[in-house]
């Protein structure tokens, strides 16, 4: 009797695991090693960019640029000066009915060079580097770093480099002070122990055989990126080049029920949201699907979520639909629903004194939807209306999508935002809509198998439904 009540009046929050079946365990599994494969291709805003490009022309989408008319069930994308990417497949209804909008990020936290990075000190090569987002410094010296990027000659060339992916590739590294001579840097704070001036990458060791050259190993970079790539020092100035993790993807633990890898915050979110709309059949509201950059340090400039490219995009859907009314992108936003898609900083036992238990996200127990997110007192957050909550719970409860309603950390630790607020700007009815992480923002982040495969399902749902 009691134990009746119990089970039907309180909250079941479970790991999801043991509400998985034989048959589902598989699908989690091999969806995985697919995502897995897709984050060791495009560890880049630019990477994921082109390579979502591909598979969506390879899945029927076309370059809205190329097309004069659109009809129900065209498939478009608009792909922004290669960084961030916009989807759509046209629905059944009108428009103005609004649209079901999955937005997620594809850049993720790294290291840039600067735009004159090369250097020699001590008969070796460095590049001097200005790191991106929020990392802690300390965990990007002595790992294993690639260079990804493009250099842009004066005459428009453009080199794409990719360097330390292959087997057979050399890799880059950031070095830390032995411990032998550490005593002073041991007693600093972890923030300020390693110095961002001094996240310095090195690149070479072997100087130039010439007498008259003071620096000899600059110069034999040199030499060797010019035989290489035709470059010249001051081509650097022109470049975006980034330095990421070197190591895979792989599955973490006896179980493999996990995934490390570098770039889940927010690559989890993007890829199973573009998967999910790959697979998609003509909706009846028009799906769209957001690809930004710039997240990490602020969502500005004209690939961030902050420009107006993406309302452009819209429009150009409106144009070509033959949908005109005066004021109508407007009226468009304020009868659209979006899932903010963005990964959520997990209950990490290690660390159990930053989270409130009781809502905290935890692993394997499905998406996390943050009704709030912001700093302090909820600064910042655009807070989803509790009508919309529950749009989004029923919508889950009836597919059978394990969820979990969650906040980041204790309520005076700290926090976070994402691009949540800049739609509800607009009058979208948005709500934060991802999967738990640990270690986020470090060059190797944990996720687990069971929520990446939910998230998929919930964003597959999300644009099925009316
Ligand atoms: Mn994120
Ligand atoms: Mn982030």
């Amino acid at each position: 009797m009691e134990d009746n009540l119990e089970n039907k009046l309180t909250s079941k929050k479970q790991s999801g695991w043991l509400e998985t079946d034989d048959n589902k365990f598989n699908q989690i599994f091999s969806f995985c090693d697919c995502y897995m494969n897709f984050l060791n291709h495009s560890k880049t805003e630019r990477e994921f960019a082109f390579n979502a490009k591909q598979l969506a022309e390879e899945n029927g989408f076309r370059d809205i640029n190329t097309i004069q008319t659109l009809n129900e069930g065209d498939k478009v994308y608009y792909l922004n000066r290669e960084k961030s990417v916009y989807l759509a497949i046209i629905g059944k209804q009108p428009i103005e009915n609004g649209l079901h909008i999955v937005g997620a990020h594809i850049d993720s936290p790294r290291i840039d060079l600067k735009p004159n990075p090369l250097y020699e000190d001590g008969e070796l090569a460095y590049f001097n580097t200005h790191y991106y987002g929020g990392i802690k410094k300390y965990q990007w010296t002595t790992i294993p770093l690639s260079i990804h990027g493009v250099i842009i000659k004066a005459n428009g060339e453009k080199i794409t480099i990719n360097i330390g992916e292959d087997a057979n590739d050399p890799i880059f590294t950031i070095t830390d002070l032995l411990p032998h001579l550490a005593r002073e840097q041991s007693t600093k704070k972890l923030g300020e122990a390693i110095e961002g001036e001094n996240l310095n990458l090195l690149i070479g060791s072997i100087p130039i055989l010439d007498k008259n050259v003071k620096e000899k190993v600059k110069l034999n970079i040199l030499k060797i990126l010019n035989e290489k790539y035709g470059l010249i020092e001051d081509d650097f100035v022109s470049s975006e080049l980034e330095l990421v993790p070197s190591f895979k993807a792989r599955s973490l633990g006896f179980d493999y029920g996990m995934v490390a890898a570098y770039g889940q915050d927010d690559k989890l979110c993007s890829y199973t949201s573009l998967k999910a709309l790959m697979e998609l059949n003509t909706p009846e509201k028009t799906a769209v699907c957001i690809l930004t950059d710039k997240e990490e340090i602020g969502s500005y400039g004209n690939t961030g979520m902050k420009s107006h490219v993406f309302d452009y995009f819209i429009s150009e859907i409106l144009n070509k639909k033959g949908e005109n009314k005066p004021n109508l992108l407007d009226k468009v936003f304020c009868h659209s629903k979006m899932l903010s898609a963005d990964v959520d900083g997990g209950y990490d036992p290690l660390y159990r004194n930053v989270s409130d238990k009781y809502n905290s996200s935890f692993l394997s127990k499905g998406i996390t939807l943050n009704k709030y997110t912001g700093v302090r007192g909820k600064s910042g957050a655009s807070d989803a209306n509790a009508e919309y909550v529950a749009w989004v719970r029923n919508l889950l409860e009836q597919n059978n999508i394990k969820y979990q309603v969650t906040e980041l950390g204790k309520v005076d630790e700290g926090g976070g935002g994402t691009i949540a607020y800049m739609l509800a700007n607009k009058g979208v009815d948005v709500i934060d809509c991802g999967a738990a992480v640990l270690s986020m923002h470090a060059p190797y982040e944990v996720a687990s198998k069971f929520d990446i495969y939910e998230a998929y399902r919930a964003y597959k749902a999300f644009w099925e439904s009316v």
